[in-house]
């Protein structure tokens, strides 16, 4: 029995969910705010489903990673993915409802492991 004989509208997209693919977590597609979302809330991992450098579908479908925390001129922070299989870099905008500790953790991670020692800003 289908609720399509109630309406003439088609089913609202609004009502689609994914299997996050690290933590199990089911995400609706779309954020309260009405954005399409491409990562989980809770944990922020991707899957790579859209070729960035092609522009259409892809065919991996591995988990990405969120790695980095990226701000572009609108001043709306996005996400940068990689994914674990291919390697391809994607970035997704920030939605209202994603987990602010682990953007935060994502953000200041290169803080917490500078790849020189930090003494030398001290003689500046
Ligand atoms: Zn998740
Ligand atoms: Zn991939």
């Amino acid at each position: 029995m289908s609720d399509n004989t109630k309406s003439n509208t088609p089913p609202s997209l609004r009502t689609d969910t994914f299997g996050c693919v690290r933590c199990g977590l089911t995400v609706t597609t779309f954020s309260p705010d009405g954005e399409r979302r491409d990562h989980c809330p809770s944990c922020l991992y991707s899957r790579h489903v859209v070729d960035q450098a092609a522009g259409g579908p892809s065919d991996c479908g591995a988990r990405m990673a969120p790695i980095s925390i990226a701000v572009p001129r609108d001043g709306r922070w996005a996400v940068i993915h990689r994914c674990v299989r291919c390697h391809e870099l994607t970035s997704s905008p920030v939605c209202v409802d994603d987990n602010q500790l682990v953007l935060m953790r994502t953000a200041v991670r290169p803080l917490a492991q500078p790849p020189f020692p930090l003494e030398a800003f001290g003689d500046l």
